[in-house]
């Protein structure tokens, strides 16, 4: 995720592909909706909800191989709650894929039922895949279509236009007509979608998203830090993040010449590291118990 690029977000775009969802929502029987598992909140397109209003729907938690089995339940449970079907899925390996159609199919079973009480037996169901850049919608096409057409980028805001992928005899999707935005005014959201990767470092400050990110995970996942970076004995919670920073990049032996610790490198290394899991399972977004 490391080539991620930034993507310029004029209303005009924004005006087009809301335009482009309303036009092709008419076309499609539900809506298949990506999100990432880790920043279920942040990956989500703030208008997206009264968009598709009215369409029967499924929520994809991706990337659930990469955030905490426990989150990912919650999350499941909380959207349950409001009337919502959700389903953790790894785009990636395939894991839990399976469920997908037999999912999308119970959400539209009363539907099924009319259009088979008019004769209409194994009607094509249509579902439309909607995301943000980057939460694996690619990789989801991907996967269910055997990799015959969709191409995967590993960075968000490749354009792509209407394009169906016949998925068996009787189920069709439909890529995202335009690229939909995130909540990007919100500074919370832009913060977590750079932990992530979904935009762009070179935007951002890496030491200073580095800062940031160790102090949110010290207050969800203080181990993970102690343990990968052999904090023990050291009072993270007395700490800023720049200081818990340094002192990784002193347990790595990252120097420069004159004994300093090089806090770019060790900034880099930890974005990283998180966004390959290397520091475990992680939701940085959690429904409260
Ligand atoms: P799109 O912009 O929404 O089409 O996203 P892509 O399908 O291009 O995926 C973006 C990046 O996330 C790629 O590097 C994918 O390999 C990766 N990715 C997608 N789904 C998963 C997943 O379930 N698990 C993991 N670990 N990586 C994933």
């Amino acid at each position: 995720m490391s080539e991620s690029q930034s993507i310029q977000w004029f209303p005009g775009h924004m005006t087009k592909t809301k335009r482009q969802i309303e036009k092709t929502l008419k076309l499609v029987d539900a809506v298949a909706e990506i999100v990432d598992a880790r920043v279920p909140v942040s990956s989500r397109n703030p208008i997206l909800h009264k968009l598709i209003q009215g369409k029967p729907r499924v929520i994809l938690l991706n990337k659930a191989d990469m955030a905490d089995p426990q989150q990912t339940a919650r999350w499941i449970a909380y959207y349950k709650e409001k009337g919502i079907t959700a389903i953790a899925v790894d785009c990636r390996s395939g894991k839990g894929m399976n469920q997908f159609i037999p999912t999308v199919r119970s959400v539209l079973k009363d539907k099924i039922a009319s259009w088979e009480r008019k004769g209409m037996v194994g009607r094509t169901i249509r579902v439309m895949v909607v995301g943000i850049p980057n939460v694996g919608k690619s990789s989801m096409i991907n996967r269910l279509s055997k990799g015959s057409k969709a191409v995967v980028e590993d960075r968000p805001g490749v354009t792509r236009n209407n394009r169906w992928f016949t998925i068996t005899k009787d189920f069709e999707l439909l890529d995202t007509p335009g690229v939909l935005w995130p909540k990007f005014e919100d500074k919370t959201v832009g913060e977590h979608l750079a932990f992530t990767g979904a935009v762009k470092d070179a935007v951002v400050d890496v030491e200073q998203l580095a800062a940031r990110l160790i102090e949110t995970l010290r207050e969800l996942y203080p181990n993970a830090l102690t343990s990968r970076y052999k904090l023990d004995g050291l009072d993270l919670s007395a700490m800023q993040g720049y200081e818990i920073l340094e002192a990784i990049g002193r347990s790595r032996g990252m120097l420069i010449s004159g004994g300093e610790i090089n806090t770019e490198r060790a900034a880099i290394a930890v974005l990283d590291e998180f966004r390959g899991a290397k520091l475990g399972r992680i939701t940085l977004e959690q429904v409260r118990a």
